[in-house]
């Protein structure tokens, strides 16, 4: 069938968001403050230790695990859809937390809780 895979690609636009919203919080608030021109909108990640600018890399923008979960979900092709819902994906993203091993990345913790509830990532 082929379909029956997730891809990391997928997560794409969940990331994106999560950037979004931190960056309308940081522009929202306090407008003295610029955003690190390495990271917006070069998407790069500034070295400089001294730099005073915004960095969104060391803002928490991360989205939750539900927030992850429930968009998970959303793009899980069939019948992986109907076969776990949003609740097993967040328990499942917590536990590979809990575990740690060092996974920080979204990518890497979608991919071993999916991997964990029986669903192949692609
Ligand atoms: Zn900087």
């Amino acid at each position: 069938m082929g379909s029956s895979s997730f891809s990391s690609d997928n997560l794409k636009p969940l990331k994106q968001a999560s950037l979004q919203r931190a960056l309308g919080q940081l522009t929202a608030g306090d407008t003295g403050r610029r955003v690190c021109q390495y990271e917006v909108p070069g998407g790069g990640v500034c070295r400089d230790r001294d730099c005073t600018d915004l960095h969104l890399s060391r803002i928490a923008s991360e989205p939750s695990d539900s927030d992850i979960a429930a968009y998970v979900h959303g793009a899980l092709p069939h019948p992986w859809c109907g076969r776990c819902d949003v609740r097993a994906i967040e328990i499942a993203l917590e536990g590979v937390r809990l575990r740690g091993g060092g996974i920080k990345d979204i990518d890497e913790r979608v991919r071993e809780a999916l991997y964990g509830l029986g669903i192949t990532v692609a």
